[in-house]
């Protein structure tokens, strides 16, 4: 059996200066600021944490991950995907597809390395994940450099047991 998730998610750059760090799919871009959120607001956790959402119906980033951050304090993203990937069950990731929009950070030099961080985070082979980037000719608040925003299509697999 094979299903299809899609996750989205987007934050808004913070204004002024703050020690807070710009972390996406785990790594840390230093020529930006950091992302507005209660969180570190890392999109492409977040949007792999909807993807997976959207085929088990638990509300990670909804629910979960709000009373961590709020409850705990825990602010770091990839705790609250390790939660999501637990909720999968017998499911397992086949490919995780991911686009992201923005004018900023600069992304296509870094892009195997945010590969090989996505596919450490969730266990699968590096080949497993495919990154795009745009710029979207300033269409967007994203193009236009405000913000920064991801989407994921991540393909699960179970076996039929007869
Ligand atoms: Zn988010």
């Amino acid at each position: 059996m094979i299903r299809v998730g899609y996750g989205q998610d987007a934050h808004k750059f913070l204004k002024s200066p703050s020690a807070k760090k710009c972390i996406i799919g785990g790594l840390v871009f230093d020529d930006v600021e950091g992302l507005d959120a209660d969180s570190d607001g890392d999109i492409v956790y977040h949007a792999i944490c909807n993807a997976i959402t959207s085929i088990t119906h638990v509300p990670i980033l909804g629910d979960v991950a709000i009373k961590m951050c709020k409850e705990e304090n825990i602010t770091d993203s990839f705790q609250y995907l390790k939660k999501a990937l637990a909720t999968l069950g017998e499911w397992k990731i086949v490919f995780v597809a991911l686009a992201i929009e923005a004018k900023r950070p600069k992304f296509q030099k870094r892009a195997l390395e945010l590969r090989q961080s996505v596919a450490g985070a969730l266990g699968i082979d590096v080949d497993l994940v495919g990154i795009t980037f745009t710029s979207g000719q300033e269409l967007t608040h994203f193009g236009q450099g405000l913000g920064v925003e991801c989407r994921a299509v991540v393909t699960f697999i179970k076996s039929i047991h007869v």
